[in-house]
This record gives C-alpha cells, structure tokens and sequence, in this order.
C-alpha cells in the first residue's frame, strides 16, 4: 500500500476524474508515502522544498479535490487542524498528546454497526480516537 508507481497514482486520479497535473501526483503520492494523518499546512512544508513553485492554495484545492472525489478521508481530532487519510478502510486512530502524532490503529472491537442508539436515531460511522502517549513519549515522560 505504499511506494505506488507513478502510472499507478496517475490512474488513481484519472479513475476518479481529477486531471492528473504534476502537483496533484505529488501530493496524492505525499499522502500515500506518509501515513500519519498529515495536515495542508505539513504537506505544503514537506512538499515546498522539493517543488518551490508549489502553493499553499494549490495544496489547500488538491487536497479538496482528493475529498471531494473521496480518495481521502479528512479526520477531525479536536485540535483544530484537518488531518488528511488515505487509508479509507474503517479504523481507529491513536494521537499522542506530546508529539500530536496520529497512527492508524485497529478498530477495537465493538458493536460498530449496531451501536445502541436511541430509537429512530440512524448511524452513518464510528470515528474512535484513542488519545495518549506513543512509545518515545511515554519513554521520555519516565525519566
Ligand atoms: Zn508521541
Ligand atoms: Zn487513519
């Protein structure tokens, strides 16, 4: 699931019908290389170094595009910033409360498509963020 070809990102937005312009293989293929929920702003850091014609708003509007088309996944954690996931098979997330880093974890096992809910209340999906410290937090945090 990572490390796809080039063609094959190509493909990817062709099938989805975004035209597939330089920096929206870049940026789909930034996504798919770093799976740890980046944000427009870390993506655009990343990215500008490598292609210092690249905008802010052109990583903004890709990014969008890729929603719209639902190539990726937004994931809201509270913290004000949209985090950007291109892994769209259900699953929980882990964030550190230290580094902020968020990781894709298993979805632990519940009643996800019956939770109980009351009556004539219909559910669309379960988001579950795990919140706590990652193993070099913890580690640094016992001194
Ligand atoms: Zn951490
Ligand atoms: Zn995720």
């Amino acid at each position: 699931m990572t490390n796809l070809a080039k063609d094959e990102i190509i493909k990817r937005l062709q099938q989805a019908g975004i035209k597939p312009t330089t920096q929206r293989v870049m940026i789909l293929d930034y996504l798919l290389r770093n799976l740890d929920h980046p944000s427009s702003e870390k993506i655009f850091q990343d990215l500008h170094s490598q292609d210092s014609v690249l905008s802010k708003a052109t990583v903004y509007n890709t990014v969008n595009i890729l929603l719209d088309k639902g190539l990726v996944a937004v994931l809201e954690t509270g913290d004000e910033v949209a985090h950007y996931d291109v892994e769209l098979h259900e699953h929980a997330h882990f964030q550190c409360h230290s580094c902020r880093k968020i990781w894709n974890v298993a979805l632990p096992d519940m009643e996800v498509n019956n939770p109980s809910l009351p009556e004539g209340f219909i559910s669309t999906g379960v988001q579950v963020l795990v919140k706590g410290y990652c193993v070099d937090c913890a580690n640094s945090l016992q001194v």
